[in-house]
């Protein structure tokens, strides 16, 4: 078996308990990618424009970016598309709204 980011399902190789790319915690399994989208907001803040969310995912709640597409609302089920590192070195998220039938 290998390692798996909890955060962004990336495979942690070498073995490790925290991702190469996002720092999240890595268990032996294949994890959920989706959230709650519990709440968000536009940033009009000139070089971080867009949305920001509040995402309770397996347990535990972080920040991340989403696409506003017009129809986000809080309770909604998001999607982790992308996780990684910025210039700061702080761990940032993306999220795109899971798609439901
Ligand atoms: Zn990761």
């Amino acid at each position: 078996m290998v390692p798996v980011c909890t955060l962004c399902g990336k495979k942690a190789w070498p073995p490790s308990p925290a991702c190469p790319k996002c720092f999240g915690r890595t268990v032996l399994k294949k994890v959920e990618k989706t959230g709650t989208l519990v709440e968000f907001s536009n940033s009009y803040v000139r070089g971080h424009e867009g949305v920001f969310g509040i995402i309770e995912m397996d347990g535990f709640r972080l920040v991340g970016s989403l696409d506003d597409d017009g129809k986000l609302r809080k309770g909604m089920k998001v999607k982790m598309d992308s996780c990684g590192v910025n210039v700061e070195g702080a761990p940032f998220y993306h999220f795109t709204p899971a798609t439901t039938k």
